[in-house]
């Protein structure tokens, strides 16, 4: 451990101060040992008795994202709502570089006393940027936020990882042409409780009312799911820019989580995340603890090896690393 002072710390969080939010997340992302100690006694002495609805949201670059969390942000806030934004971006994990996270983003939203935004932290690999933003979005539930959003685009698994920490995902889209309805992978649409199809407004609307249209249409060819009342997964029109419907996603977004709630759908799907996410743990954690011990480390070398020539199946290989492990 380090000499933060923890208790400190926890007591500033859930007063609200946003600088001691800040300071926390930076601390739940660091990769430093110590700093790891610290994030769990963080977290231990917060505890976890304050819950915000935590709504993931995606959509392709261009469709609209920021500026619907702005103008929606804001209607929150306005509303009295204290709103927390975080961001999963698979393109820092990749490249370093990122499609999110911008700074100029979201300004009126980030001058907005009961908001706080938070770009995407940067990690060599997404399971590590999803730890740490499933980390984050606990310390901003202590923090007493309302509403904390979790966004990110459509690339690769960052969907369903975030999914696996929202209690409801919105996937944001675009009018478009009837064909290319196909282009949203199905994959998507079954985890989507609510599609907007975004900039109804001016020469767009009409394409985005059919738009909707359409994609209603498929969300009624899915196979009924056990979270659901009657009539979602919804489709729903908005725009952005106008702020027009966002009054309506908004109660959408409440009948549902009512609903769950009565169902216990809320809880139960809270605590298969808390043991996803503890899976996941165990697993990296395992997976770091065998790369560093020297002997196991050696063997995956080695085993990769033979894998790449093809003298060795991956299977077999598998086996070959781990058997050893298995006599302690
Ligand atoms: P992001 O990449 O998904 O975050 O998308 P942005 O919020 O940056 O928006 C991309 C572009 O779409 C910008 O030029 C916005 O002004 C425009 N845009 C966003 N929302 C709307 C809307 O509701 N109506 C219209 N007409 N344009 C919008």
């Amino acid at each position: 451990m380090t000499n933060i002072d923890i208790r400190n710390l926890a007591d500033r969080i859930r007063a609200g101060d946003r600088r001691a939010l800040a300071r926390a997340i930076t601390l739940v992302e660091s990769g430093r040992a110590d700093h790891r100690a610290d994030a769990l006694a963080l977290q231990e002495a917060l505890g976890t008795d304050r819950q915000a609805l935590r709504i993931g949201l995606s959509g392709t670059p261009g469709v609209g994202k920021s500026t619907f969390i702005e103008s929606f942000g804001l209607m929150l806030t306005g509303m009295g709502k204290r709103v927390a934004v975080l961001a999963v971006d698979p393109s820092s994990a990749r490249s370093g570089g990122s499609i999110l996270g911008d700074k100029t983003r979201m300004d009126h939203l980030a001058r907005d006393p009961n908001a706080f935004i938070r770009p995407s932290p940067s990690q060599t690999e997404l399971g590590g940027v999803a730890r740490r933003t499933r980390e984050a979005v606990a310390l901003c539930e202590a923090a007493g936020f309302d509403v904390v959003l979790i966004e990110t685009v459509g690339v690769g698994q960052s969907e369903t990882v975030v999914a696996h920490m929202s209690d409801l995902f919105v996937l944001l889209l675009a009018p478009a042409g009837g064909d290319e309805l196909q282009g949203v992978k199905r994959g998507i649409m079954e985890i989507a409780d609510l599609i907007f199809v975004n900039k109804a407004d001016g020469a767009l609307k009409e394409q985005a009312i059919r738009t909707c249209a359409d994609y209603a249409g498929a969300l009624r060819l899915l196979r009924k799911r056990p979270q659901d009342p009657d009539g979602f997964p919804k489709a729903l029109t908005i725009s952005a820019i106008e702020a027009a419907g966002l009054g309506e996603a908004w109660d959408e977004m409440q009948a549902l989580v009512d609903w769950r709630k009565e169902h216990a759908i809320w809880d139960q799907t809270r605590q298969a995340q808390a043991s996803h996410w503890f899976a996941e743990d165990v697993r990296h954690g395992l997976l770091r603890w065998l790369q560093d011990d020297p002997d196991t480390n050696a063997r995956m070398i080695e085993a990769a090896a033979q894998v790449r020539d093809g003298s060795l199946s991956p299977a077999a290989a598998a086996v070959q690393v781990l058997a050893p492990l298995e006599k302690r």
